[in-house]
Parts: C-alpha cells; structure tokens; sequence
C-alpha cells in the first residue's frame, strides 16, 4: 500500500516564528497521528491523548490572544496548521476547528473576569471544548431552538436536549445556546457550562459513515444549574456570538476540506505513478493526466479562497461572506477531489486497504457541517441581493 502521509505542500507563511511551529505541527503529525489514523478511525476509537499533546503544545489555542494562553496567530497561519492536520486526520483537524469554535464565544464576548478565570484553562490548560446549537427539531433553522435556560436567583437552569454534538460526552466544556426569552434570533443567550454538571449526560454516540473517531453525540440538559457568572455577553445576544463564532468557523471547515482533498490527490498521484496497465504507467494517460490536472487546480483554487477570507479577518475587515464562500468552495472540491481519487485507484479504491474510501466518506460531511452548503449559498445571495422578501 502506499505511503499514507500526504505530500508536504509549498507553503507561504507570514513570519520565521510560523514556519517554525509548522515544522513542529508537520513532526507531530508524523509522529503521533498519521500512523494510528486508518486503524483508529475503523476502531471507532477517538485520540483523546493527541488533544492532550496539541493543548500542551499550544496548538489549541492558536488564534487566541497570548494574554490568555493563546497562541496569538493570525487565522491565516492558524487555518494552514488545520489544512495539514485534517490532511492527517479529520477527527484531528475538525475537533481542533470545534474546539476553537467552542472558544470564541467567551474570548470575544466575556467580561475580563470570565476570560481570566476560564480561557487560560480553555486554550492551553488541557480542556476541550464543543459547541451546542443544533437540536433534534432544529438544524438549518437554528434560531428556532428550543433548549430552555430559566433564571432562579443568581443561577440559571437549563433544560432540553442538544443534537449532532462534535465531543458529545468527551469535552470538558460545552459552549451552549439555550433560549432565555422571544421566539427568534433575539430570545437566545449563550452558557458556558462545565462537562461534569450535574443533570448533563450524553447519549451513545451516532454511528455514522466517517470520522469514526470523531464521538458525535445528543446531550441532555436536564435541570442543568450554572452560575450568572457563566453567562456568556447579554442576554438575547447569543444568536449574534452563535453567528460570528460560525463565520470564523466555516473558514476552520474549509481548511480542513482543503486538507481532506490534498490528502486525496497525494494518494491518487503516489497510486497512478506505481500502477501499469497496457504495459505503461496509468499516470501516462492523459484521461487520467487531465484529471490529476483539474483535482490540483481545484485544490489551490480552494485554498487561495479560505487565505483570502482569512486575510479580511486578519485586517478587521468584514469576511462573512467570503467565509460562506469559502466553506461552499472548499467543501465542494473537497467531495469532488475524493471521489475522483477513488475513480483514479479503480478497484483498489473502493477497498479499505486504500485511504481514499476514507477521505471520500470524509468529505461529506464537511458539506453538511456548520451549515450545509445550501445554507451557504443562501448566506452569499443574502449578500448580494439583499434579504428575501418574505
Ligand atoms: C458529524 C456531525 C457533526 C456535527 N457537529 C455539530 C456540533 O458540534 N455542534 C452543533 O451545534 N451541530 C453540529 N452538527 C449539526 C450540523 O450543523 C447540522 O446537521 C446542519 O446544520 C444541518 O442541520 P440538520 O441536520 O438538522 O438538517 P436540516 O436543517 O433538516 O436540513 C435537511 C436538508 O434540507 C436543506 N435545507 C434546509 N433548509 C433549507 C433552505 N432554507 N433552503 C434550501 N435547503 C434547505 C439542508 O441543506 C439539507 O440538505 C453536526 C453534524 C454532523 C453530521
């Protein structure tokens, strides 16, 4: 079988001090999770000590100011770090994407005293997190939630159940959009709530078509007490955090998509080169060349966007809809460059003894995560046309 560590990719990096940490991402990689990530995604089994390593070296914290633990990296080069970890592993690079997700709620919105009591611990302390928004009745249609936060006294009680939970079960900390008020997007206010509260408790995780090793779980709050004092911003104000967090966070998915179908074009290349049919290698035909062709512009094309979107945010400026876009694009390619690394091994790449059925399972649920790419495009169009009429 070949060599299932992608090809390293040319990277531009903006300062010494990233081109550094990627030379330490890229040995970690090669050292703690390219070589378990087949056997352990088939075992189901997630890497809850390669979360441990990351935070311990500061790799779950990378965005966030070093005043309070963060790594204090521009998302241009944090996203890279996620593209090449997610080339290794989704469940890796997706989970560190969650767990940052998890984060900006409380490093953009909380007071100075909730971000020095909890983020040191959050971004470098050994903590993971997971993000609560989505429920059994509500997906696409996020703002129409139902979880319950009740106030009595100086606590708030949450009750209702979470669904589709990246960490479900597993996170130390879980980011929670419960409804405090109104109908709609303003009655809505966002908890931090600790892993082990009394009357939280997940369900088995979901059994589904890939990141195995990804636990995806319903959580159940019921009657679950925190303090006001984990109140994340004001009330009525978490649907604006859930949004702004996913706007950073569909650039994480992007990345990671980007990852995902470098991973793929690795193998196909590495496949098509070894492999002879009518007494010349396969890569010789030009089928397959133009192929090979398309799947590498489409790649770069992809991550050109994402750099794009997070060179806006970079710079302050506005980058929802070039995140939406990015998220869209990458996705997309991601599926496409999967499937087409699955055609390039014919038979073999239908087989498990092959990495591309993985990152062709993979890939497809990049597309619905974080907003499907329906809800992309209807975040674009929003943009460019105004809100629909009714
Ligand atoms: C592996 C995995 C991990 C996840 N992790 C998390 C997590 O950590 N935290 C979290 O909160 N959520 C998480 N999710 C949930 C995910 O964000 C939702 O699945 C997603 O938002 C879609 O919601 P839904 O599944 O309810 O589909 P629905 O909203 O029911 O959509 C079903 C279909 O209808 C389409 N659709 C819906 N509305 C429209 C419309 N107006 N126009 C056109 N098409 C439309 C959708 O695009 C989709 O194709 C995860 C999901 C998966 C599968």
């Amino acid at each position: 079988m070949a060599d299932r560590a992608p090809q390293p990719v040319e990277r531009q990096l903006p300062t010494e001090e990233s081109r550094d940490l990627l030379a330490l991402v890229r040995d970690m990689i090669q050292r703690e999770i390219a070589p378990k990530a087949a056997d352990e995604e088939e075992a189901g089994r997630f890497p809850r000590e390669v979360f441990a390593l990351l935070s311990e070296s500061g790799l779950l914290g990378l965005p966030y100011d070093s005043e309070h633990g963060g790594g204090d990296q521009p998302y241009e080069v944090y996203l890279q770090v996620l593209e090449e970890l997610a080339a290794a592993r989704l469940t890796v690079g997706l989970g560190v994407s969650v767990h940052s997700l998890a984060c900006h709620g409380l490093a953009g919105y909380g007071t100075k005293e909730q971000k020095a009591a909890h983020l040191p611990a959050m971004l470098g302390g050994g903590l993971l997190g997971a993000y609560c928004l989505s429920e059994p009745a509500s997906g696409s249609d996020a703002a129409s939630l139902r979880t319950k936060a009740v106030r009595d006294g100086d606590d708030w009680v949450i009750t209702g159940t979470k669904a589709w939970i990246t960490h479900g079960g597993v996170a130390d900390f879980y980011t929670v959009l419960a409804r405090t008020g109104v109908e709609g997007p303003r009655g809505i206010t966002a908890f931090l709530v600790p892993g082990d509260a009394p009357g939280l408790s997940a369900a088995a995780p979901e059994k589904k078509m890939g990141m195995k090793g990804s636990p995806t779980a319903q959580l159940h709050f019921d009657g679950v007490r925190v303090p006001d004092s984990r109140r994340i911003g004001d009330e009525g104000q978490g649907f604006a955090i859930a949004l702004s967090a996913l706007d950073s966070g569909r650039l994480g998915i992007a990345a990671c998509a980007i990852g995902v179908a470098q991973a793929a074009l690795a193998e196909a290349l590495s496949y098509a080169t070894g492999r002879e049919q009518f007494g010349r290698p396969i890569a010789d035909f030009q089928g397959l060349r133009f192929m090979l062709a398309d799947m590498a512009t489409q790649i770069e094309a992809g991550r050109a966007l994402y750099l794009a979107a997070a060179r806006l945010r970079d710079a302050g400026r506005p980058f929802s809809r070039e995140a939406a876009m990015a998220k869209l694009f990458c996705t997309d390619t991601a599926m496409k460059v999967a499937t087409d690394a699955v055609q390039v091994l014919g038979g073999y790449g239908y087989t498990v003894d092959f990495p591309v059925e993985r990152y062709m399972r993979e890939a497809k649920v990049l597309q619905i995560v974080e907003g499907t790419n329906q809800i992309q495009r209807m975040v674009i169009a929003r943009h460019l046309a105004g809100p629909e009429s009714r």
